[in-house]
């Protein structure tokens, strides 16, 4: 069977590059048609969300649409350290303005309240989350993304922006990892 292997760990195929770009293009006409006349602001939650915000960003058709991005980590090794900190700001004025905060994957969930949390303080008109991936079995917060690729069980995936300890973002299909290692 096909495998990638990083740090000793092995990992199979999970969901191929022409089904996520499929999934990202109805994504993106259904936030066409949610989003017109509204001057969106995507945000991309770095590092793990510049693939699929790029790809999510290009399949929305708006004249006004604008991105920018916001760095955060919470995650160490293959499990979540619980531990939420915001390392880059935003540098937008997002008072009155529909906010779509693109991350790649949403597990516990703490990541995305907090920072839903964050910007609502500053006023925004609405903020809405876009996924690529959710894993709705790990789910610790009652933030529930708007708009979702995959819903997936709650094994570790790297690939298409999303690492291991840093390593696997430029794999352009996403896997998981092997069953031999539960
Ligand atoms: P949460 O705060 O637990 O929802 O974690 C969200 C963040 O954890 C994501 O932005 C990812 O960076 C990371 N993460 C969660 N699950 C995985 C995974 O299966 N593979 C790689 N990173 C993951
Ligand atoms: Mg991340």
């Amino acid at each position: 069977m096909k495998q990638v292997s990083y740090k000793g760990l092995n990992f199979v195929p999970y969901l191929d590059k022409e089904t996520i770009q499929k999934r990202i293009s109805q994504l993106g006409e259904r936030i066409t048609e949610d989003c017109r006349g509204r001057r969106p602001l995507f945000l991309c939650v770095l590092n793990g969300a510049f693939a699929f915000a790029s790809d999510l960003f290009r399949a929305v058709d708006l004249p006004d649409a604008e991105i920018s991005f916001i760095r955060l980590k919470s995650y160490e090794g293959t499990s979540s350290t619980g531990v939420v900190k915001e390392v880059l700001g935003l540098a937008e004025d997002i008072s009155d303005r529909s906010v779509i905060v693109v991350e790649d994957i949403v597990d516990t969930g703490r990541t995305i309240a907090n920072l839903v949390a964050d910007l609502k303080k500053q006023n925004p008109r609405e903020v809405k989350v876009a996924t690529l991936l959710f894993k709705p079995e790990s789910l610790k917060t009652d933030v529930v993304p708007d708009y979702v690729g995959f819903e997936i069980p709650s094994d570790f995936i790297i690939g298409y922006g999303l690492d291991l300890d840093g390593l696997a973002r430029n794999l352009p299909d996403i896997w998981v990892l092997s069953p031999e290692h539960n």
